[in-house]
Parts: C-alpha cells; structure tokens; sequence
C-alpha cells in the first residue's frame, strides 16, 4: 500500500494536545499519529515541514461565488468621479472571464453629482457585459451589452432605472442579484470560483459550508471536483431553501450538498434582524420576521425528509424564539442556527437541549461598532461565545466572507475578544483551546456534507491538516504553510483544476 509520512515540529489535535510529530497516511486517511520513529520504512513518500501540523482550519459560514467576484472583481470604493471609474474599467483586464465586474462605487463621491449609466462604461467596455455595484449591494449599473443579455425590465420593470424613457442602466434591489445570476450562467464563472479557493487554501481554510449557494456556483464545484477528481477543500453547499437546488449533486467528499438555508430575519445594521422588544434606536420597531415558527416547522420537516441539515439564520432574540417554538413543535435536532447573534440564557438552554450547532462569526464583533445604539443595555446579550461553549453548544466558528474577512487571524482575534468594539466583551471570549476545537472539529461537524469525517486528528479520519509555522496554541495566530487535504498537498492540486 503507498502511504504518506507527514512531519512537522509538532502535531496539535482538535484539543490542543500534542501527540506526536507526524502523521501516517494511508488511502487519504489517517492510519496513525506518533514520534517519525515509529513509522520508519512504512511509507514511501515524505511531507516535511517547518511547522505545526493543526487539524483543518473549517470556516463554516461563507460565500464561495461572491468571495471570488469579489476578489477577482475591481474595486470601485472611494473612486471620487464617473472619469476616475471609467479609468478603473480601462486599466483592468480579465482576459480568462467574459464578465466584467466591479463593486464599491458610491455616487455621493462623485465630483459630476449624478449616477453613472450604461453610456459611460459603453464608452470603455462594450464587447463584454459589464455589472458594477454600488457600495451598499442594493444598486448597479450595467453596460448596454449586460442589459441586453439579462433583459431586467421584463421581470423587474420597477427596479429599472429610466430618464426620459430611456433605460440608464442603473438597476435596483431584487433586480441586482437577478441580473448577476443570468450573466453568470452566461460566462464562464470557474475562474472567479478557482480564485477564491485560492485565497481561501493560502490562509490556511481546508474546508467551508458555502451558504446560499447557487445552481451556478454549484456546477462549477461540481465540474472542477469531477475534473481533478478531488479539490483543494472540502466544501459542503447549503442552497437556499425555497430553491432546493442541486439535490443528489456533487462529488463525494469534496462537493456536497449538505442542508438548506433559511432566513429567519434580517440584519443589525439594517435594523431588520427580528427583536423581542424594539430596537433602542428606532422605538417603534422590532424588525422584521421573514419566517415565523410555522415556516420554519415546516422547512425543518422538509429538510429532514430528504436528510439534510438545515441552517436558519437567525440574528434576533425574537428570531431565534421563532426558531426555538419550531423545532420543539416539529422534534427536529441538530440543526444550524446561523449568527444567533444576541441570546438569553434559557434561548442557550433550549439550545443546548435540542443539539443545535451555533454557526457564529466573532468579526462581527468589530464590525457592529454601532451595537449598543441599536441594542442599549442589551448589548450584553450579543455575541455570547463563551456562555455558549460553557452550557455545551456546539459553536462552530466561521467568516461569512465577503461580508468580513476570511483571514482566520482575524476571526481568531476577535473570537477572542481581542478587540475594543462595545460587544467585545472579555467575559465572553474564548480560549485559543476552544477556538481552535470551534473552528477545526465542530465546525467540520456542522458543516456535514462532504467534511463528514475531516476536523478530528485520529485514526480513521481524513487526512486534512493546516500546517503553520506558528503553533496557534503558543501565538494565538496561524501562519499557513500549506493545507493538507486526503494527504494530498492543495498547492499540489490547484495544478489539476484547469
Ligand atoms: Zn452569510
């Protein structure tokens, strides 16, 4: 049998503990952990590294097709005039993608005072459709070429932009998404896909649950796993609910539809995440539930039918009663509370009785600056990592990337309330033990999927590692030398996607 010998300075599992210097690979899966002496002349082939050898590093709440727009996009923020935009669009070239997009543009910089139009990128990029963002995602503008392709007017005749008759090319709200979604399945997205993967491998990310994920975004997974046989991480998909697509896709253990995705309320920043009382700044509402706990019954049901997860996003305390009255009302376990951002205790007793997974994104923490105006003393109930990891929640961590940062530090960090935002409580910050357990182990368990038996360094498991130069435990930081995946290096297989 070919088996692998991977050495580093040291193997850390799931726990913190070190049990060893390297691990024995066989078939992709871990055959045994130990000092190097004792796997001498039983493998043929030798990893070494300077480094760390840490269980995979699983982001379990991201965006895999609007990471890689956005990484492979232009970046449009703070660009101050329509001349200064259109000076973007010509110096950047994307020859490999049929679509060009851009996102961050904000008309209220802009020194002409009035709104971009598809006449001003015609004058640039013609040939190809063109999709640019405004900075808050509710707003684009496209080139003539793009609304010919996408004909937003004749589902959305509202939502599209008109002066004197004319069609400007400016689209609003569900238009946006429309439009983006028709022009990917008309271009070849793999590239926008493969770049984000990319990214993700080189800091250190070995698997990801990618939420909302589309028939799209799916296809393309589903192609480059087919193709090389296997991908550089683990991806487990969660298609939106209502859409249900993809069922019975993908590639085993490399692309998976693992659950649906439901959205249970709206967003802090939008004042439309669902409270029990109103939000302090704004008295007179409690925003908005997109789903009560008959749909959600319903929808848990569903899921359970055709065995799969499902992930409720719910970032109120009014929301998460919801969701709370829905699985008692339906004995659904197991399930994914995605954010589950502001909690009362008996809201983390219930869900520790019903085996919830609590999917969090500790960055929020900085990016929520403004909380307390929307919370007041409530504030205290956001973001209550260690409460929950204390009651014995199952909290997996995660970026929800593009929305923040990917970067694991950065996570980390904040995760442990190494911050000075108002919800970076000290009292709720967990250890690096437990982030490390939070963002290995249980997050390859909420995920399911295609990260079943990855996130646990023992026997019989996949042989998926981070391998950093730091040990995380001592610094706190991971410094990503390479990311394992079946015992396969990912820089290795990036080689056999194209
Ligand atoms: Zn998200």
């Amino acid at each position: 049998m070919k088996s692998t010998l991977i050495t580093g300075l040291a193997v850390v599992n799931e726990l913190g503990d070190v049990v060893g210097d390297s691990v024995l690979v066989e078939e992709g899966l871990i055959a045994g952990i130990g000092p190097r002496s004792r796997f001498t002349g039983m493998y043929s082939l030798e990893y070494k590294f300077d480094g760390y050898i840490i269980p995979p590093i699983v982001d379990a709440h991201l965006h895999i097709r609007s990471l890689g727009l956005n990484i492979a996009g232009i970046d449009l923020r703070g660009v101050s005039s329509i001349e200064e935009l259109k000076g973007k669009l010509r110096s950047f070239k994307l020859q490999q993608v049929g679509l060009v997009y851009g996102r961050g543009w904000d008309q209220e910089l802009f020194k002409e005072q009035r709104w971009p139009t598809r006449w001003d990128i015609d004058d640039v990029v013609s040939d190809r459709p063109v999709v640019l963002l405004r900075v808050c995602g509710h707003a684009a503008v496209l080139n003539t070429k793009a609304l010919e392709m996408t004909r937003p007017w004749e589902l959305y005749p509202n939502l599209v932009h008109r002066q004197a008759g004319h069609i400007t090319g400016l689209v609003l709200e569900d238009a946006v998404a429309y439009v983006i979604e028709r022009l990917l399945k008309e271009v070849n997205i793999k590239p926008f896909i493969v770049q984000a993967l990319e990214e993700l491998s080189r800091s250190g990310i070995a698997g990801v649950s990618s939420m909302s994920c589309s028939e799209v975004e799916f296809r393309a997974l589903e192609e480059l796993a087919s193709r090389a046989g296997m991908l550089p991480l683990r991806i487990s998909c969660y298609p939106d609910y209502e859409k249900k697509c993809c069922l019975g896709g993908g590639v085993r253990g490399w692309v998976e539809i693992a659950g649906l995705k439901i959205y249970s309320d709206g967003s802090l920043g939008a004042r439309t995440a669902y409270l029990r009382e109103p939000y302090s700044d704004e008295p007179g509402s409690r925003g908005l539930l997109l789903a009560d706990r008959r749909a959600i019954g319903r929808a848990l049901t569903e899921a359970r039918r055709l065995g799969l997860r499902l992930a409720i996003h719910a970032i109120g305390d009014g929301a998460l009663d919801e969701v709370l009255e829905a699985a008692k009302a339906t004995g659904v376990r197991g399930f994914r509370v995605e954010h589950a951002s502001i909690t009362w205790d008996e809201q983390l007793d219930a869900l520790r009785e019903l085996s919830a997974y609590a999917v969090v994104q500790p960055r929020f923490r900085v990016s929520d600056w403004w909380i307390d105006r929307r919370l007041g003393p409530r504030v205290r109930l956001a973001y209550r990592f260690k409460s929950m990891v204390r009651r014995g929640i199952r909290v997996a961590l995660s970026s929800d990337a593009p929305v923040e940062p990917f970067n694991p530090n950065e996570t980390i960090r904040a995760a442990m309330s190494e911050c000075e935002q108002p919800s970076c409580f000290k009292e709720e910050a967990l250890d690096i033990r437990n982030v490390l357990l939070a963002y290995t182990r249980v997050a390859a368990e909420a995920s399911g999927g295609a990260l079943a038996g990855s996130g646990v360094l023992e026997k019989g498991y996949h042989a998926d590692f981070t391998v950093s130069r730091s040990n995380p435990l001592w610094d706190h930081v991971i410094e990503p030398l390479e990311v394992i995946v079946s015992g396969f290096r990912a820089s290795d297989v990036f080689k056999y996607l194209f």
